[in-house]
């Protein structure tokens, strides 16, 4: 049987009106979908017992399976989530004063291969569906009993890759018959695709971009980030300039990798390619993961790049990655695939 929470809200309308049910059924059933996070279409309360027996006759409701949760003492929380096709993928739920926010896989594996980050160093397996992106928020509100507020596109995967998904979650996520997140409270990060950018930015959704710079020239950005080559850092540049200039804000990441772009002259470079943009960067001190050669700068290293880059009119953060103690943390994502190592 087929599980109805993969369809869209335009499906499910078309699915309704064949069944010669009224439009406001489609906001009811979705409701209780995505809202309320029903699980047995017999508690649909304001739906025709009939029509609730079709449904259950034809149609499952089922959630990703939750085969792990690991609790990190800083309060991120991991959840391990099985695929119908038996794969397994990531997501976390970071708590931090009044936010909850959740970070989303959009991919099972990922295809970048990316030198510093966990993920890549798994393959890639398949696209996520628009549902199994927005699961998992699901499942974490389940979970934690909390509501979640923001929403970070930052787990496994490149949602530039899997635009198509990543609307199809947006619909749920940011609907106001759906979970109704704030669009200012949700950010899609991208290694730096520029078509996807130019498609998100013609879109109707206003979320917040994040690039994932992480080198202040072309030649170390290719070698750190192998997929990069072949795209222009300038062309990259000039396209979030626009998105900024249209959506608003927009944040650039940087990990700090020991030896690697960690010096005075590298924060130096920064400065200078994004001179003038109105923009946000955040400096990530790299995560250990099994497997990768890299380490992270020392405690003055990434105190004096810090102090270096706040000398400019950017607003500028070093973020300390929650979760780390349970391979949560930023570019540790690699679900069970990491135990292999
Ligand atoms: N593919 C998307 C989203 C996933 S990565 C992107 O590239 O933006 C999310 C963030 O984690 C990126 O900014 C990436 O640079 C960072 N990251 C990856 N591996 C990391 C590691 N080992 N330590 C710290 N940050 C890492």
């Amino acid at each position: 049987m087929k599980n109805i929470k993969q369809y869209t809200i335009r499906q499910l309308t078309s699915i309704l009106t064949d069944l010669g049910q009224d439009q406001y059924r489609v906001r009811q059933l979705f409701k209780w979908l995505w809202q309320r996070h029903e699980l047995e279409f017999s508690s649909m309360t304001d739906l025709a017992k009939d029509f609730r027996r079709y449904l259950a006759d034809h149609y499952v409701i089922q959630d990703l399976e939750l085969i792990q949760s690991d609790q990190s003492a800083d309060g991120a929380k991991k959840f391990t989530l099985r695929t119908s096709d038996d794969q397994t993928i990531e997501s976390v739920y970071i708590p931090e004063g009044k936010r909850r926010t959740v970070c989303v896989s959009t991919q099972i594996g990922c295809p970048l291969a990316c030198t510093f980050c966990a993920t890549g160093l798994t393959g890639f397996k398949r696209d996520l569906s628009g549902y199994e992106i927005a699961d998992q928020i699901q499942i974490a509100q389940s979970k934690t009993l909390e509501r979640v507020t923001n929403i970070v596109f930052m787990g496994m995967g490149e949602p530039m890759l899997n635009l198509d998904s990543v609307f199809d979650a947006l619909e749920i996520i940011t609907s106001p018959i759906g979970m109704a997140i704030a669009q200012r409270h949700i950010t899609v990060s991208t290694i730096g695709i520029i078509d996807g950018i130019e498609r998100l930015m013609r879109s109707k959704y206003k979320v917040k971009l994040a690039v994932s710079l992480n080198a202040a020239d072309e030649p170390l950005r290719h070698e750190l980030m192998p997929a990069t080559k072949g795209n222009s850092l300038r062309d990259l540049l000039n396209v979030t300039e626009t998105y900024a200039r249209i959506k608003g804000m927009v944040t650039f990441e940087y990990v700090l990798i020991k030896n690697m772009n960690d010096r005075i002259e590298d924060a130096k470079k920064l400065k200078k390619i994004l001179h003038g943009m109105a923009c946000k960067i955040n400096i990530i001190p790299f995560n250990a993961c099994p497997g990768i050669v890299f380490e992270s700068p020392d405690v003055k290293t990434i105190n004096d790049f810090y102090e270096e880059m706040l000398k400019s009119r950017f607003t500028v953060t070093l973020r300390r990655s929650k979760g780390a103690q349970i391979q949560a943390a930023c570019g540790q994502l690699a679900g069970l695939a990491s135990k292999k190592l």
